[in-house]
């Protein structure tokens, strides 16, 4: 069975998130969507918010699954025996930081990193930019899936 693993923060996730993992979902047995949870980096939604609407909004695709982890991404890969990361490349920015990163894995533990470049609609869409929109009111349908959207409003809403 072919695994490949999606990590990020997901904080939240994006219909660019999504286009990634589908897609991912179409060329793999399984995906497994790895939550990182960062404890020194402020995060809107918790770990289990995060991994509770991933498991939402990917439910139709059947074959992906999603679980939080703290540590090194490769470690996750090898606890699961999974040999492959897949990251989206949006723009060249993205570049010079992953590729430092896929070598990195290489290097560390024999993980190869394939990079998908991202759906052209999604390539200025980021998960910071949806919650500086959010939290102004703005309109962010179209970036993120619907049950996103409500916990947005409703995040925002309580503060
Ligand atoms: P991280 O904090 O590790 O960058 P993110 O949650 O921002 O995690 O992203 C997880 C993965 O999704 C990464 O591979 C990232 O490049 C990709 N990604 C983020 N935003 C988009 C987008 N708009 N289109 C495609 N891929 C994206």
């Amino acid at each position: 069975m072919r695994r490949v693993v999606c990590p990020g923060s997901y904080d939240p996730v994006t219909n660019g998130h999504l286009d990634i993992i589908s897609r991912a979902s179409r060329l793999y047995d399984e995906v497994v969507v790895a939550v990182l949870i960062n404890i020194s980096k402020k995060s809107l939604f918790t770990v289990e918010e995060r991994v509770e609407m991933i498991g939402e909004v990917t439910k139709e695709y059947g074959n992906v699954a999603v679980e939080k982890f703290h540590g090194l991404t490769v470690d996750f890969c090898r606890e699961r025996g999974i040999p492959v990361i897949v990251r989206g490349l949006r723009a060249v920015s993205d570049f010079d930081y992953e590729l430092q990163i896929a070598q990195m894995n290489h290097q560390m533990a024999g993980v190869e990193t394939m990079f998908m470049a991202t759906n052209p609609l999604y390539s200025f869409l980021s998960s910071s930019l949806v919650k500086e929109i959010a939290q102004y009111g703005g309109d962010v349908s179209g970036l993120v899936p619907e049950p996103v959207q409500r916990r947005l409003a409703r995040r925002f809403a309580e503060s």
